[in-house]
């Protein structure tokens, strides 16, 4: 029997059935069905002509710059390495040459110290000549060996393995600070240990037991070396110094990488501390004190004084930073607003000082140390002691999420871009992300 069109109005017998999708209809209204399915089309070509563009004018070095400047910082690091080691094996080389001369030079010094003797003596006998004509032919011949001499270098290729250097992709959102509910491995704080902690690419550096202590990813001290001088307050790495700062209350000293010299840094006079952070040229330096303000010096040629920075003009107005920190040409800095009563974190240009963002924290106001650490994609971790709050911040300067830690979070370090290591009142936790 046949059946109608599907088109309600229509009284006309349907001849097609569309077979995408399967209904009937008339000659015309299957035309006009059709060709309503081409206009479809239309803007899903619009759309993928949009898309095609995005991608086109997709800003790849934004995408990449930030991994490109760390590979060649690794490739400036190996440049380094292999430099000193050259360095050091030219040294070798030339003391291994002049031995095998000194040795021959020595000989021919003692020969003239027996010459002179004799001639002092005036007791010559045959037997002197023969000898001394025996010990310079003696000479003559090393020194024709030595003519003949070639020093052989063993020099094994120098090989990169070749899972070195890897890349996978990671998401903003990515981070969850759930994920450091429960820590994966514990130190115990010994007696006369500093809170504080700070790490370069390499290792991790603490302060155990009146001794400065390099960890490297395994958890195991590397290097120990004695720590003779006041408690330790702060602590940062400078990669162009190649070495750590220490702040104590009053002083602040050049540590190098592998902790061979501690050096008291003169040309800063003594304050009451608090914090320390450094970009590739400056060393910048907060106070325990009320005082709204940042120090800035000059890193090489040497260090000195640059500038004095004010966070507020206002003078009524009482401020303590807490804790700098350098990334990108911009200085994050956590406050404590004793006026106001206000925490917060805000992130300043290290160009102008002018400020990009500022962000304030919603916790329980007390007058206690807030500290902050910075994550992957600029984004942030503020810890405050009195309330165990964590607060992950975005790069834009927004609370993401808060979580309040099992303990008092005195002091935190970002580690080897996964291990997150916060120092306790009685242990140093460490997470991994
Ligand atoms: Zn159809
Ligand atoms: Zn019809």
């Amino acid at each position: 029997m046949s059946q109608s069109c599907s088109i309600q109005t229509c009284k006309c017998t349907s001849r097609v059935l569309c077979q995408c999708c399967n209904q009937l209809f008339c000659r015309n209204h299957f035309m006009e069905h059709d060709d309503e399915l081409n206009l479809k089309l239309n803007p899903l070509i619009d759309q993928i002509n949009i898309l095609t563009d995005r991608l086109n004018t997709f800003d790849i070095n934004k995408l990449r710059n930030d991994s490109l400047k760390k590979l060649n910082k690794w490739r400036d690091d190996c440049h380094r390495i292999i430099e000193d080691y050259y360095e050091q094996k030219c040294e070798e080389l030339n003391k291994f040459t002049y031995k095998i001369l000194d040795r021959q030079r020595e000989e021919i010094d003692k020969i003239r110290f027996q010459i002179n003797e004799l001639l002092d003596k005036q007791e010559i006998t045959y037997d002197d000549i023969n000898s001394l004509t025996l010990s310079i032919d003696r000479l003559k011949q090393n020194l024709n060996e030595i003519d003949q001499l070639s020093i052989n270098v063993n020099i094994s290729p120098y090989k990169i393995n070749k899972e070195l250097i890897s890349f996978n992709q990671s998401y903003l959102q990515e981070f969850n600070l759930l994920s450091i509910l429960s820590s994966y491995s514990t130190m115990t704080r010994l007696n006369k240990s500093s809170i504080a902690l700070v790490s370069n690419d390499q290792n991790l550096l603490i302060h155990q037991n009146s001794n400065l202590c390099l960890i490297d990813d395994e958890l195991t001290i590397i290097k120990q070396k004695e720590w003779i001088y006041d408690s330790i307050i702060h602590m940062c790495w400078s990669s162009i110094l190649n070495s750590f700062i220490i702040i104590t209350a009053i002083d602040i000293f050049l540590v190098y990488e592998d902790l061979t010299l501690i050096q008291r840094i003169e040309s800063i006079e003594g304050r009451l501390w608090q914090s320390c952070a450094c970009s590739n040229s400056s060393l910048y330096l907060s106070t325990g004190t009320w005082d709204s303000a940042i120090r800035e010096y000059s890193l090489i040629p040497s260090i000195k004084f640059v500038k004095h920075w004010k966070i507020t003009q206002d003078k009524t107005q009482k401020q303590r930073i807490d804790n700098i920190i350098y990334n990108n040409k911009t200085l994050a800095l956590t406050i404590n607003n004793s006026i106001n009563q206000i925490k917060s974190i805000e992130l300043r240009s290290t160009e102008t000082f002018d400020r990009l963002w500022s962000c304030q924290l919603n916790i329980d106001y007390n007058e206690t140390v807030i500290r902050c650490c910075l994550l992957s994609h600029n984004q942030w971790l503020v810890f405050d002691w009195k309330t165990c709050k964590i607060l992950h911040i975005t790069q834009d300067g927004k609370v993401k999420e808060s979580y309040t830690y099992k303990t008092e979070p005195l002091y935190v370090n970002f580690f080897r871009s996964n291990i997150l290591v916060i120092s306790t009142n009685k242990d140093i936790n460490f997470h991994k992300l």
